[in-house]
């Protein structure tokens, strides 16, 4: 490691999430040597920073003062400063705030360094055996039942697998929606609590979801990625032929939604009636 002042700059620095032996050498060695650690949760990273035996001066930056926060950053590197960014636990800017940051940083002309670590996203795809393709990070999906139902509705069709972050009191609501709008026999990858000391992996079919979480009083605690395998077969018209059949099923019974979303897209009306029975079941 080098020693002395860094130059001035934004450090957008990765932290553990959950096992403190998960901070790399480069963030230790630059979190001691920046002049300033700004934060999404002061406590917070206070905590990890005096864990690590580091002491520094704190500034918060969190989402709903990213761009205040921004503009007082910009300043401080101005005068020469180098600053680290943290967010509670993780890579900043993935489902969590950084990203308004760094674009404002970068807009005034300064440097953006990153420094990679843990991430929950992709600490569960390493191990969820369904990254082998492509795969596409959700996020959280909307909290409200029918917006999450019409989120999944469009990532149904995408062949790659899908991953997302939810929170313990939302898990299992989440869980049967995927299985009904994603459909029963896709299979998902449950991480809960990694890198932790409860750590739990699971792969099983969305069918098989809701007796999993009757197994455990633990299995609703704690914190989730959830990945679901996309959707091998299904052609861009397959994926059209379901919205419209979708759309018309809100209004009519499945069997004229599906007879008539088959006069429209030529597919056959057996196909789509069952691809809205399984998402019924
Ligand atoms: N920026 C973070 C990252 O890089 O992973 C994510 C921040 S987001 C606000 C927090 C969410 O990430 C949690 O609700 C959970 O879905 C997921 N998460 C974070 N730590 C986790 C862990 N140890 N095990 C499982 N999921 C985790």
């Amino acid at each position: 490691m080098n020693e002395g002042p860094l130059p001035p700059g934004l450090y957008v620095v990765a932290t553990p999430i959950g096992n403190l032996g998960d901070i790399t050498v480069r963030a230790l060695d630059v979190l001691k040597r920046v002049d300033r650690v700004a934060a999404e949760d002061t406590r917070v990273s206070g905590q990890l920073l005096s864990m690590l035996g580091i002491s520094k001066p704190l500034l918060s930056v969190r989402a709903h003062n990213e761009q205040q926060g921004a503009e007082k950053l910009i300043e401080i590197i101005r005068n020469g400063e180098s600053v680290a960014y943290v967010t509670d636990a993780g890579t900043p800017a993935i489902s969590d705030p950084g990203s308004r940051l760094v674009e404002a940083v970068r807009g005034a002309g300064f440097l953006v360094i990153p420094l990679p670590g843990a991430s929950a996203a992709v600490t569960a795809l390493s191990v969820s055996g369904l990254s082998g393709g492509p795969w596409l990070f959700a996020g959280f999906l909307p909290p409200k039942a029918k917006a999450r139902q019409e989120a999944l509705a469009s990532l149904k069709p995408l062949p790659c697998s899908l991953v997302f972050y939810e929170a313990p009191h939302r898990v299992r609501e989440t869980l049967a929606d995927m299985a009904r709008v994603l459909g029963r026999n896709r299979r998902i990858f449950i991480a809960r609590e990694l890198t932790k000391q409860f750590e739990e992996l699971a792969v099983m079919k969305l069918a098989e979801t809701a007796v999993w979480l009757d197994a455990s009083d633990f299995h609703e605690k704690g914190e989730f990625v959830l990945v679901v395998e996309g959707e091998e077969n299904e052609t861009p018209v397959m994926a059209e032929a379901g919205r419209i059949a979708r759309l018309l099923a809100e209004e009519l019974p499945a069997s004229q939604a599906a007879k008539l979303a088959a006069k429209i897209t030529g597919l056959r009306k057996s196909e789509l009636y069952a691809l809205l029975m399984q998402e019924h079941e």
